[in-house]
């Protein structure tokens, strides 16, 4: 593999006796870094970061398992963002110059436990040490979500990451539409849907993966046309089912990430006891008439839906959308958050709404964040909770009662 530091000056340089030629620089560098032989480099592994500098088609072909990819001409303004400063660093290209340099730099960012690797990785898959093939964005791919590969906190990582990531949505609804939309444009790979409903004209006020075409289609249906016309790189996985003890764990199994945007307290309940089984994080919203609200429950990190609302409120107090009303566009919006934390979530990214509520109000045009908190108490997720039983709830949300006929998982 060639190196591409390892061109040499311009011969024709004129002021050679004044100017450190290449060599004379390489060699000065390698005195302020430290060089690793891959032996020494090797027992590194899954203690130090390793970072490969080299050009994307010579990663393409090979690299060492888990090392952050970055091209050494973008080395400077990514490497922050990307590489803890708190772990040691074996940075390494094909040869061993690129990566020399690279240290150096690196040493003058403030990296204070760097290596180069010695012969690069050349030495590193001729020694027989592990190697994998990374998987890489495809041309179109690389074209369609230019504009994420751009953020350096996602970059081609990130991305390849989001398409290997699986969201499951409850509810093809109001909140369901934006959410699907915005995960599928974005490049989610897999997306479940649940919904055990068909396409209604009165939907179409603020459920926008339907159409009136649709009005009467199985809203799952629906749903993965509107996807797949957007993204056919998404998966789409439908369940026309409704949701309860005998099912939820199954459909759940294997999802990295939950959006809920169920309107009915028995299966909010059931959600909660079964993500916090399978230890899966659940992106909750709701809205109600002109206000909505938005938070993440990542099982036992923060706390969990009981841990907020231990019983349900009376059912006067908590009328559902389809009795008191709801206004287009708000959905759109707390579904659009419930989209962009479930991207947070899969990507670890920034503060996700692990315990903060976020709750908007669409006639004062407010946001407000509330802290929540981990009850210790908490019958589910408290440091006391006996195992979890999944089971139907009643309107009261007990266990071991049955759903009430007609609870739906639509907003
Ligand atoms: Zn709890």
């Amino acid at each position: 593999m060639r190196d591409r530091s390892a061109e040499p000056n311009d011969p024709g340089k004129t002021e050679r006796t004044q100017m450190p030629g290449f060599r004379e620089l390489l060699a000065r560098t390698k005195q302020n870094i430290n060089e690793l032989d891959p032996a020494e480099a090797e027992e590194r592994l899954g203690d130090a970061t390793f970072l490969d500098v080299r050009e994307l088609d010579e990663y393409e072909q090979g690299t060492v398992p888990d090392a952050v990819f970055i091209p050494r001409g973008h080395l400077e303004s990514q490497v922050e963002n990307r590489v803890s400063k708190d772990k040691p660093v074996v940075v390494y290209c094909a040869g061993g110059v690129r990566s020399a340099f690279a240290a150096e730099t690196l040493q003058e960012l403030g990296y204070e436990d760097v290596a180069s690797m010695r012969g690069g990785f050349g030495r590193w898959k001729d020694e027989g040490r592990p190697w994998i093939t990374p998987q890489t964005l495809t041309p179109d791919q690389r074209n369609r979500y230019h504009r994420h590969v751009l953020l350096p906190e996602i970059g081609e990582a990130g991305q390849q990451k989001l398409l290997e990531t699986k969201v499951l949505l409850l509810g093809a609804g109001g909140l369901g539409s934006p959410a699907a939309m915005y995960l599928a444009a974005a490049g989610v790979g897999t997306l479940g849907i649940v919904d055990m409903d068909v396409v209604d004209a009165s939907n179409l006020q603020r459920q926008i993966l339907h159409n009136v075409d649709r009005i009467g289609e199985r809203k799952v249906d629906s749903a993965k046309k509107t996807l797949t016309e957007l993204n056919p790189d998404v998966d789409v996985v439908t369940y026309d089912v409704r949701l309860g003890a005998d099912n939820i764990l199954d459909i759940i199994d294997g999802y990295d990430v939950i959006v809920d945007g169920t309107d009915n307290f028995p299966t909010r309940y059931l959600l909660n006891d079964a993500s916090l089984v399978k230890r899966i994080p659940v992106v909750h919203g709701s809205i109600f008439r002109f206000e909505g609200q938005v938070t993440v429950f990542e099982p036992y990190e923060g706390p969990c839906y009981r841990c907020l609302l231990p019983e349900p409120p009376p059912a006067e107090l908590a009328p559902s959308c389809a009795e008191a009303g709801v206004l287009g566009v708000l959905p759109g919006i707390v579904g659009s958050i419930q989209g962009l934390e479930a991207i947070k979530v899969a990507l670890d990214l920034g503060d996700p709404l692990v315990g903060r509520l976020l709750a908007y109000d669409a006639l004062e045009e407010s946001f407000r964040t509330f802290k929540v908190r981990r009850d210790p108490a908490c019958p589910a997720c408290g440091e006391n909770a006996g195992e979890i039983v999944i089971a139907e709830y009643d309107e009261l949300c007990l266990p071991h009662a049955t759903l009430a006929d007609g609870a739906t998982t639509d907003h």
